[in-house]
């Protein structure tokens, strides 16, 4: 092969270290700032939140085992009755409307605040790092609905799909599509089962057999993610699990938590209501 990649690598070294100087100078004159609570970070310039914001941060530490809907550590109502075609979902951190996780999701989402975006896709990258390397074989982001894209201009799946390390798998942006009305005609049987949903696996992908981490932004109903694991089960893909960065806690489960905690005895506590929410599913 000629030097070509080689000229391309030592470009990209020299511009990795100019970005890097620029940081630093950037630093000097503009120490960072939180960006939830302003403020200042210190010496340290890593895309990140203040300490004290890092913990009001509500984490995702118990849920159901399959689809880890914040709450009691067991099977949830749902996943009983229907499972779902994911191996498990997991989230980061819990999205209840009025928390901090809710406020910086929204900053980075709607307002596009790029530091916000930064600080919460290492957190995403930090909670993954203990992952095995080879767990996956591809890391897909859930793709994004093209008028949010448009209004947005950016891909919130697909920036925390791009921030974990290689090593968990290959980022495959194209690989899956929604469908605008796919046409059915001309396809077998079999196809057209597959072809059902809102979701596909895109023309010439070869997934048979392959691991598959489905990442996401916010799971809120599940039914984004739902759409996307069975497209790639359909294409046999030998499992899908999902990662996003937050989950919708169930509508009044801060409530019932609150009323379990001082009142221990109440055994009449309502199976999560799960009515679609407002947010992206
Ligand atoms: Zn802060
Ligand atoms: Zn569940």
């Amino acid at each position: 092969m000629s030097a070509l990649p080689f000229s391309i690598a030592g470009t990209r070294a020299k511009l990795g270290v100019l970005t890097a100087i620029v940081d630093a100078l950037l630093a000097l004159f503009f120490p960072p700032e939180c960006p939830l609570c302003g403020r200042e970070l210190g010496r340290d310039p890593g895309p990140r939140l203040c300490r004290a914001c890092a913990r009001r941060l509500e984490r995702a530490e118990r849920g159901c085992p399959r689809c880890g809907v914040p709450g009691p550590a067991a099977p949830c109502r749902r996943c009983a009755l229907h499972p779902p075609p994911f191996r498990i979902a997991r989230a980061v951190l819990v999205y209840r409307d009025g928390n901090e996780v809710a406020h910086a999701v929204q900053r980075w989402k709607y307002h596009r605040d790029e530091v916000m975006g930064r600080a919460l896709t290492a957190l995403f990258r930090d909670a993954l790092a203990s992952v095995a390397p080879g767990t996956w074989d591809w890391v897909v982001p859930v793709p994004s609905d093209p008028v949010r894209l448009r209004r947005r201009g950016f891909s919130p799946a697909l920036a925390l799909a791009r921030a974990l390390p290689g090593r968990l798998g290959s980022v495959a942006p194209g690989l899956l599509e929604r469908r605008a009305g796919a046409s059915q005609v001309g396809l077998g049987q079999k196809e057209r089962e597959a072809n059902t949903g809102a979701f596909a696996v895109a023309p010439g992908a070869r997934i048979a057999g392959s691991r598959v981490l489905l990442v996401d932004d916010v799971f809120t109903t599940g039914a984004t993610v739902v759409g996307c694991a069975a497209a790639l089960r359909a294409a046999r893909a030998a499992f899908v699990d999902v990662w996003t960065l937050a989950h919708t806690a169930p509508p009044g489960a801060a409530r019932r938590e609150a009323l379990a905690e001082h009142a221990p005895t109440a055994t009449s506590v309502r199976a999560p209501d799960r009515s679609g929410g407002s947010r992206d599913g």
